[in-house]
């Protein structure tokens, strides 16, 4: 019997240590424009992508990262019609975005068109109700470069990005934040994929050094992943309204109440509230995030 692959994510090469993956089927893999990914079945996580060696999303945990990126910062802002996901190729983000029957228009830029096609066949738990969606807008471009010249103002903003390397460094960048920020409606949020604070401290000191630069309230909530090892994953939060990140328990619960209920298996209000509690030592790496 051939000798078992493993695939090892090299992420954290840096710090000496790599997670690796028995590989039950290798379902696609190529180099695209952009990047090398990879889709394989894993016999406990399911379907795993990989791009550049890093983890993006497996079948058996998405939800946690999905609905954390998407309800909080909807259900915060409560009023949101317009949103904008940077990034996003799986199409994981949209789906649950598109679960809010109060928006009107989602808009999704994403950089390489090879990661959306090999999405609609090999996730079209995603793809299938957001194609079919008709207030879906998918856009084939640098996020960068979308944001600096779009004329469309956002309620919401996500940025569902690889991490600071390849294709996905400039969406770290001031520049990119500043281009959000203009980009913005009135009262609008900013989210981010910021990184895994434990392992990545730099990543999250850079983004809310630059918010803080731009934004009257920045900072970061959190969520555990476990295929985004290392403990809590910080969502970045940039916004000029003060009051979203503390928004009543009461009223979250009824904004949920009024959006139906819409199916989730980890957001609820309690969670909500609770992922802006930082442990202490994350609240010390936000401490060294000075305005840039
Ligand atoms: N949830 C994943 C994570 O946290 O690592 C990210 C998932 S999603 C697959 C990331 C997407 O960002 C990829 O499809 C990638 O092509 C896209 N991307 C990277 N850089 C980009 C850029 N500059 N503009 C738009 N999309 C970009």
């Amino acid at each position: 019997m051939a000798d078992k692959r493993w695939i090892a994510e090299t992420l954290f090469d840096a710090h000496g240590f790599r997670m690796t993956y028995a590989v039950k089927r290798v379902l696609y893999e190529m180099q695209t424009e952009h990047q090398h990914l990879v889709l394989f079945e894993h016999e406990f996580f399911g379907k795993m992508l990989m791009l550049d060696g890093a983890t993006q999303v497996t079948t058996r945990d998405e939800f946690i990262y999905h609905e954390m990126m998407t309800h909080v910062p909807i259900f915060a802002h409560g009023k949101a019609r317009e949103v904008l996901v940077v990034g996003g190729g799986d199409c994981g983000i949209a789906e649950e975005v598109l679960k809010h029957k109060s928006v009107t228009r989602l808009t999704q830029v994403e950089i390489d068109a090879a990661v959306v096609e090999f999405a609609k066949e090999h996730f079209p738990e995603f793809t299938k109700p957001v194609l079919a969606d008709k207030r879906f807008d998918l856009v084939i471009d640098d996020g960068m470069d979308y944001v600096a010249k779009t004329g469309r103002r956002f309620d919401v903003i996500i940025v569902d990005s690889t991490d600071p390397q390849g294709p996905g460094k400039v969406l770290f960048t001031r520049k990119f934040y500043a281009a959000c920020k203009r980009c913005l409606a009135a009262g609008g949020v900013l989210v981010t994929q910021n990184g895994v604070p434990f392992l990545q401290p730099a990543e999250l000191v850079a983004s809310v050094g630059h918010f803080r630069g731009l934004f009257a309230d920045a900072g970061c909530y959190v969520a555990a992943i476990p295929t985004y090892v290392g403990g809590h994953m910080a969502m970045g939060w940039a916004t000029d309204d003060r009051r979203l990140r503390d928004v009543p328990l009461k009223t979250l619960a009824e904004r949920y109440r009024r959006s139906g209920r819409l199916a989730t298996k980890y957001w609820t209000p309690e969670v909500h509230k609770a992922a802006f509690a930082l442990p202490r030592f994350i609240v010390d790496v936000l401490a060294r995030a000075k305005r840039r």
